[in-house]
C-alpha cells in the first residue's frame, strides 16, 4: 500500500534530537488525516542515533529506515531517501527540529492547489550572525547567475510531488543541492514563509569547510557563469596589457630607456598571478566535479533499508 505523504529525514548524530522531533511530528502528521510513512537516512551517524531509529522502526509501522554505508552528507542521504520514497507528496524536513513540523500543514495544502514544488524561507532566522550574512550573499549571487529565482537556498523543509521526485531519482547526479535541483523541474512552484528555531540539542554539521563545498556544488551544478567570467575577465585583462604595452613602447621611443617603477610592476604581477590562480581553481572545481561524475561510482552506499514490508 502506497502512503499520500513520505516524510524524509536525514540524520547524522542527531541522539538528543530524534525524541523530541517524534515528539513534534508525529501529532502534526496524524492531523492531517493521511496515510504516511516517514524515512529516516541514517548517514552514518557514530553516536546511537541508528539504535534509535531502529527502535522507532520496530515500535512504528509507519517508520522506515535507510541505513547509508558511512557519511555521504546531508543531500545523498535525501535522495538515498527519495529512492525509497512510495508516497505521492515528498517533504524533507531536518532532524534537528530548526525547521517546525507544524508547518508541513501549510506545504501539504499548497500542494493540494496543485503546486508541484512547495520551498520555503525562513523568517526571523536563528543562526549564528556569519551563516545569515553568508546565505544572503549566497541567494543574491546564486539567484542572479544561475536564474532559479529561489529566496533561501537553505532551507530544507519542502514538499515535492512525486512526479518531480522521478525526475530527481532518474538524473542521478553525485553532487547536487536539492532545492535548486527540484526548483529546475517545477512546473508550478510556489513558495511560503516558515518559522525558524534555534538549534537546541546537538550541534550543526556544517563548519566552514563543508558550507564552502556545498556552495560551490550548488554553483558549479546550476551555473556556468563563474566560467564565463573568467574568459570575460581574461579578455578585459589581455586588453588592458595591449594598450599598457603600446604606452611602454611610446615611452620608451620619447623618453629613452627608464628603470622606474619596478614595485608597481611586482603588484600588478602578484595581483595577475591571484586572477589567475583563482581562475585556475574555478575551471578545477568544475573539472574535479566532471571526473567524479565519469568514474560512475555509486553516489552513496545503502547498508540496508528497514521495512516492514520486507520482514
Ligand atoms: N546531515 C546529514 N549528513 C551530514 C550533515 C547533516 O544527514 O553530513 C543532516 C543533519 O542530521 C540534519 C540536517 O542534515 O538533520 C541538517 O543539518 P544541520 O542542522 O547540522 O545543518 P544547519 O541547520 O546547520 O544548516
Ligand atoms: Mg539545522
Amino acid at each position: 500500500m502506497k502512503p499520500e505523504i513520505s516524510v524524509i529525514i536525514p540524520v547524522y548524530n542527531e541522539e538528543e534530537s530524534i525524541g523530541p522531533l517524534c515528539a513534534e511530528l508525529y501529532p502534526v502528521l496524524k492531523s492531517l488525516g493521511r496515510s504516511f510513512e516517514i524515512i529516516f537516512v541514517n548517514d552514518g551517524s557514530r553516536d546511537k542515533s541508528f539504535a534509535m531509529l531502529y527502535d522507532l522502526h520496530k515500535e512504528r509501522p509507519e517508520v522506515r529506515v535507510v541505513d547509508l554505508n558511512g557519511n555521504f552528507g546531508q543531500h545523498m542521504a535525501i535522495m538515498a531517501g527519495f529512492e525509497q520514497s512510495r508516497g505521492g507528496k515528498i517533504i524533507t524536513l531536518d532532524a534537528d527540529l530548526q525547521n517546525p513540523p507544524s508547518a508541513i500543514p501549510g506545504i501539504i495544502a499548497k500542494m493540494d492547489e496543485g503546486h508541484d514544488v512547495v520551498g520555503t524561507y525562513r523568517i526571523d532566522r536563528q543562526d549564528p550572525i556569519f551563516r545569515k550574512v553568508a546565505s544572503r550573499m549566497v541567494n543574491r549571487l546564486t539567484n542572479r547567475m544561475a536564474r532559479l529565482d529561489i529566496r533561501d537556498y537553505g532551507c530544507m523543509l519542502r514538499g515535492y510531488d512525486r512526479r518531480i521526485i522521478d525526475i530527481i531519482n532518474a538524473s542521478c547526479e553525485t553532487t547536487t543541492f536539492i532545492p535548486a535541483l527540484g526548483r529546475k523541474f517545477a512546473a508550478n512552484p510556489v513558495e511560503i514563509p516558515v518559522t525558524h528555531r534555534e538549534r537546541e540539542r546537538g550541534v550543526s554539521k556544517y563548519g566552514i569547510a563543508q558550507l564552502i563545498r556545498l556552495n560551490f556544488d550548488l554553483m558549479t551544478s546550476f551555473t556556468l557563469v563563474p566560467l564565463q567570467l573568467v574568459t570575460v575577465s581574461g579578455m578585459a585583462i589581455s586588453l588592458l596589457s595591449l594598450l599598457l604595452v603600446c604606452y611602454i613602447m611610446l615611452r620608451r621611443i620619447i623618453m629613452g630607456p627608464e628603470v622606474e617603477g619596478v614595485f608597481t610592476l611586482m603588484g600588478i604581477q602578484f595581483l595577475l598571478t591571484g586572477i589567475t590562480l583563482m581562475s585556475l581553481g574555478i575551471t578545477g572545481e568544475y573539472v574535479g566535479r566532471i571526473y567524479r561524475e565519469v568514474s560512475r561510482r555509486p553516489r552513496f552506499v545503502v547498508k540496508k533499508v528497514y521495512d516492514r514490508e520486507d520482514e
